[in-house]
């Protein structure tokens, strides 16, 4: 193309982009082009949505269907405008890679968190993927304070700007940890009381498959069984992409193993979850058995080691939605609708109901083990993420760790 062509072509996306970020074009009609078969995961997906869920299909539409109906009780939403606040800052440690934000990228800025930030920033790996990859898990504050939040990123491959939120999270209260404050909170004082356990990548493996294709994958065994699950999904009709690289671009979310970690978690009635998909897939496969992945028992193990955990945020992409709810009961079902009431106050994110069973981590760990937890939909369009995203997730998520020490340090 001639430059002159090229600057056309750039000016039209820049247009399309800026209208959909301002919600003028439906999420569905993104101008973002993906492959015919791929483009909505309900269009996708063989099995319709289980009967169960009046109000979604599955939690993971949740990534895809943002134009998703809340029900009536959604007078506790909130149109608040986003919080304002500090601009983000220009430039540091975590910044958005050239596609999106790898596993190496992680890495290297985990490394130059510790080393610039090593007084109040540790972080450890607590297993392996099924390529091998580590899932690390960081402590940012004072180890030894009274009460842990955790903040979870990454479950899903293709939702990297989740991990990329995330990791910037703890770069932004490190680099303000004595100076900082948001709401009349220091976050000196946060830190006295809260240690936030950071899980920003738990799937590795799928978002580098997301973001670098089947050429990112380590072992060949992996490779084998990849090229299988996309060979197997092309005769299901579940996909219709002619490269195996489009098929994971577009719509990776398992791990390696075709295995949906978000659906995979040792729920005490894991047997009845019912995900629509029977077999290895780019999503929603719950797998063989209950915690059947090694990233699913290294998340589990690592959660019961911490004790008592007040709540816990999952950043997943797309949509500006806060879910919550999975059918829990009594008094921890009030602290949970608080706490995402308070997630959309602050974002201006829409708040919705979700009481179908999925196996999730947030599932488990607010079903089984009593702790609040709400999943946070960063982005306003469906992936791949325009870089452009990230400012707005950035902004809306930046002051979220203050927002949920106020809320259970009430
Ligand atoms: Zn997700």
């Amino acid at each position: 193309m001639t430059p002159r062509s090229i600057c056309a072509v750039c000016c039209v996306l820049c247009c399309l982009l800026l209208l959909a970020a301002c919600n003028e074009i439906p999420i569905e009609q993104s101008p973002i082009e993906l492959p015919e078969n791929v483009q909505s995961e309900q269009g996708s997906e063989q099995t319709p949505a289980p009967e169960q869920s009046t109000q979604k299909q599955t939690a993971e539409e949740t990534d895809s269907a943002p134009q998703t109906e809340a029900p009536k009780q959604t007078e506790a939403a909130t149109t608040a405008p986003p919080a304002t606040g500090k601009p983000a800052p220009a430039s540091g440690i975590v910044t958005p890679g050239e596609k999106g934000y790898t596993y190496p990228e992680m890495e290297e800025d985990l490394a130059l968190l510790q080393e610039t930030y090593g007084e109040h920033f540790t972080y450890e790996s607590i297993g392996k993927s099924v390529d091998g990859r580590e899932i690390y898990a960081c402590v940012v504050g004072n180890p030894e304070a009274p009460r842990k939040i955790m903040i979870t990123g990454g479950i899903h491959g293709r939702e990297y700007l989740g991990s990329l939120v995330v990791m910037k999270q703890i770069e932004h209260y490190l680099s303000g940890y004595d100076t900082g404050s948001f709401g009349g909170m220091r976050y000196a004082q946060m830190f006295e009381d809260f240690a936030f356990i950071v899980l920003p990548m738990i799937n590795p493996d799928g978002v580098m498959l997301a973001l670098c294709g089947i050429e990112s994958v380590q072992t060949p065994e992996v490779r084998q069984t990849l090229e299988k699950i996309f060979a197997d999904n092309t005769r299901e009709g579940l996909t219709s992409a002619e490269h195996i690289n489009d098929y994971f671009a577009y719509n990776w979310k398992s791990n390696a193993n075709g295995v949906d970690l978000n659906r995979n978690f040792a729920l005490s009635n894991w047997a009845d979850v019912k995900t629509g998909i029977l077999s290895p897939c780019f999503r929603n496969y719950k797998g063989p058995r209950a915690a059947s992945e090694p990233e699913t028992q290294a998340v589990s193990a690592y959660v019961q080691s911490l004790g008592e955990i007040e709540g816990m945020l999952a950043f997943h992409t797309a949509g500006q939605v806060v879910y919550w709810d999975c059918g829990v009961k009594g008094a921890v079902r009030q602290e949970t609708f608080d706490l995402a009431q308070a997630v959309c106050e602050h974002t201006g994110y829409k708040f919705i109901y979700d009481e179908h069973l999925d196996a999730s981590l947030n599932d488990w760990m607010t079903l089984d083990l009593g702790i609040p937890t709400v999943t946070v939909e960063l982005a306003s369009v469906i992936y791949p993420m325009p870089t452009s995203e990230f400012d707005a997730a950035w902004e809306q998520a930046r002051e979220l760790w203050v927002i949920a020490a106020q809320f259970f340090g009430e």
